[in-house]
């Protein structure tokens, strides 16, 4: 049996198998954009600066 570690999580998995890690980051990342534009509808804010554009 061969196992191999997960590079973004370090899971140890089969050989073969995949992990759903990514799958999990994906699904994160929904709700967060989901959040955004529930909060734009809301109060009538436009996201459409970056995070880095605040930063500079
Ligand atoms: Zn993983």
């Amino acid at each position: 049996m061969q196992y191999w570690t997960c590079p973004l999580c370090g899971a140890n998995l089969d050989s073969g198998e995949k992990c759903d890690c990514r799958k999990e980051e994906k699904r994160k990342q929904e709700r967060i954009e989901r959040l955004y534009k529930q909060e734009a509808g809301s109060s009538q804010l436009t996201f459409n600066w970056a995070p880095e554009r605040l930063k500079a």
